[in-house]
């Protein structure tokens, strides 16, 4: 099974795909972790891509496909993968589409989270990730904290802020391309008839934890 997480920044996608992935043993395949883990380890694409990253813009496509394709055409994925922050444009999923149809596949179910603008502001602000690359655990610190301060409660190691959460600038930008670029998906994959829109807000009450049960509910079903 092929599933896209679709919303802007800080919707709650990375927690959404977890929950996901989990339950259905299938993989989360996050474009953004794989090129944090490359940044860390200063590798050439890590240092090609962190040039666009810090900026909060995206990186191009002859580094993002076939990176994305070097894991479709994997073992790992042989059974399914959450997609979470790929694709961002209508040429990539297009691109997608055309690396899915080398392996008789499709995309199944596109999720697709939406979360009111300030309610956004705040949960990115206040994000903070595992800074082990193999735990990936994400917390916020007003909605989801760790028990303890700065350790993540699932490897003990210490949390950290993104640095592209950091920077004021590199959010709008964020939240700019999404806009512009992204959110054209919304209607692209709504014309396929595969889209499951879902609200996700504090105001009421319905956080990643009961978006995700929902959909497991109907997937098992
Ligand atoms: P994320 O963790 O999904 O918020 O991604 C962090 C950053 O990685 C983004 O702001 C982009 O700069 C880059 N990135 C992640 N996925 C893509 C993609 N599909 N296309 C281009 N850039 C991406």
């Amino acid at each position: 099974m092929i599933i896209i997480m679709l919303g802007a920044q800080g919707t709650g996608k990375g927690t959404v795909a977890g929950l996901l992935s989990n339950e259905l043993n299938i993989p989360q395949i996050s474009t953004g972790d794989i090129f944090r883990k490359n940044i860390k380890e200063e590798t050439k694409l890590g240092i090609e891509a962190n040039k666009y990253i810090s900026k909060g813009q995206l990186v191009p496509d002859d580094i993002t496909v076939p990176m994305v394709s070097d894991v479709l055409d994997s073992d790992e994925t042989k059974n399914g993968a959450i997609l979470d922050g790929f694709p961002r444009t209508i040429e990539q999923a297009e691109k997608l589409d055309e690396i899915l149809n080398k392996h008789n596949k499709k995309v199944d179910l596109v999720i697709n989270l939406v979360t009111p603008r300030d309610e956004i502001i705040t949960r990115i602000t206040n994000r903070r990730v595992c800074s082990n690359q193999h735990c990936k655990a994400t917390y916020n610190l007003i909605l989801n904290p760790p028990s303890k301060e700065g350790i993540c409660d699932k490897c003990g190691s210490k949390i950290v802020q993104r640095e592209d959460d950091m920077d004021e600038q590199s959010i709008k930008n964020r939240l700019e391309i999404y806009d512009k670029q992204t959110s054209p998906l919304v209607e692209y994959y709504n014309e396929k008839g595969i889209l499951r829109t879902e609200e996700i807000s504090e105001r009421i009450n319905r956080l990643g934890k009961e978006v995700a049960d929902d959909i497991l509910k109907d997937i098992k079903n």
